[in-house]
Formats: structure tokens, sequence, C-alpha cells
């Protein structure tokens, strides 16, 4: 059975007090309320993996990174790599998110590079995909956004695949205020899926879990989630506020 999963993407937000206050609050939030029904991630700046992760040390809460890089390890200044995550007990990372490829000119092959050194380091990829407005005003998003999710994803063995968390991100949808309907989101995961059901079979399509992320509040989460294929959400801007985030969780 698949997860549900809720992750805050965090960018580049909060200073140090900030984001201890923030990761603090979260976590008790997530034991004061008990709260179950998914599992939840902040993905943090690089300098906060290894605080915050000791920080949420025993609680529902885990640390995920934003990006890792795309070689094993050497003269790459600035760079980070899957080994040195996974060395400080990181197990999530984002790859592929729509900033990524628009600033810093990420594409599938790239992306598909860094998946493999991420499930080589036992990290899970939070592979995102998602089509630009224009893309989908053509009516040519379903082809885009499976052709992304293949090119980044479909060498990858059954075992490999299983570990992969999907986030649909239309990038239209992301820090607009404008959310895809639920049925937009619905549609898209249906079609990811039975994507994945043709390379992979049905029972490993039905185990990946396939967020939605863009404009997600607490006001619209319940609706979005409610989607069969939704298995929730990849949060951005409601994931730097703790009392919005935890409510965005409750709506399981
Ligand atoms: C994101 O950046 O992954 C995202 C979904 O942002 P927002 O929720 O702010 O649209």
């Amino acid at each position: 059975m698949r997860k549900n999963i809720v992750a805050g993407n965090w960018k580049m937000n909060k200073e140090l007090p900030d984001a201890l206050k923030l990761a603090s609050e979260i976590s008790n939030m997530v034991k004061d309320e008990s709260i179950s029904g998914a599992e939840v991630i902040m993905c943090v700046p690089f300098p906060y993996l290894s605080t915050l992760s000791k920080l949420v040390e025993g609680s529902e809460v885990k640390i995920g990174a934003q990006n890792c890089s795309n070689h094993e390890s050497g003269a790459y200044t600035g760079e980070v790599s899957a080994a040195m995550l996974n060395s400080v007990g990181i197990s999530f990372v984002i790859l592929g998110h729509s900033e990524r490829r628009e600033y810093f000119s990420e594409d599938n092959a790239t992306i598909a590079q860094k998946v493999d050194l991420a499930l080589a380091n036992d990290l899970s990829p939070i592979f995102c995909c998602g089509e630009t407005l224009d893309i989908r005003e053509a009516g040519t998003q379903d082809d885009f956004v499976a052709n992304q999710m293949g090119e980044s994803l479909f060498h990858l063995t059954e075992e490999q695949i299983k570990k992969v968390v999907i986030a649909y991100e239309p990038v239209w949808a992301i820090g607009t205020g404008k959310t895809a309907s639920a049925e937009q989101a619905q549609e898209m995961h249906a079609c990811l899926r039975a994507k994945l059901s043709d390379k992979y079979g049905a029972d490993i399509a039905d185990e990946i879990s396939i967020l939605y992320g863009g404009s997600v509040k607490p006001g619209n989460a319940r609706e979005i989630f409610a989607g069969k294929d939704v298995d929730g959400g990849l949060i951005g801007g409601a994931s730097l506020d703790s009392r919005g985030f935890v409510d965005i969780i409750k709506s399981f």
C-alpha cells in the first residue's frame, strides 16, 4: 500500500533561529496533535540538515534535502553530493524541481544522473515534473509530463522505482496562488500512474506515491488530496507557517 506523504519545500528561506523555531513547532504539533495520516518531511536548506535532523530525532517528522549534485564527488565547487546527504542521515531529496530546471538549466538527463546517485546512496528522490502554462494551454501536458518522467526515471529497475516519490507540480501553479483544480490534479496523477503501470506493471505503479504541488493551502488541501491517485502534497509557501503546514497534513 502506498504511503500518504506531505513534504514541505522551504526553498531558500529562513535563517537559523527561524528555521529552528519552525522545525520544532512543526514536530511538536505533529506529536501533540497525534497526526498519523501521512509521512511528514521538511526539505530544508543544506546548512540546516544536520542540526534539524538532530532536533526532530525520535519524532514522526523527517528532514530532506532540496537538491544534490549529478556528480559523485570531487572538484565541483559549491556542490553537495548524494553521499554527503546520506552521511548526515538524510533519506529524502527533492530532484528536478521546476526552479532548478528553469534557473539552473537542469534537463531530464541531468536529473536522471541525480536520481541514480540518490538511489545509490540510499536516498529516496522526490522527483518533480510538471508543465508550463503554454503547454497546458496547448493541451499537450500529458505527453510532456510523461516524457519528463520517462526520460529521468524509466531506466530504473523495479526495485529502484519503488523508492521514488513523484511530485506533479504544474509550473503555472507554483508560488502563483493558482492551484490546479482537484480534477486536473487527479487526471494527471492517473495519467502518470497509467504510464508507470505500462512500464512496471500495475502492482508496482500502485505502490508509488504521487504528490501534488502548486499553491496547496489549508483551505484547498482536503479537496486536492481526495483524488484517488493523489497521495499527498509537496508544499512550498504554506510550509513556512507551522500552523498552516500542520493543517495541510491534517487534511488526510
Ligand atoms: C513548490 O515549490 O514545490 C511549491 C509547490 O510551491 P508553492 O506551494 O508555494 O506553490
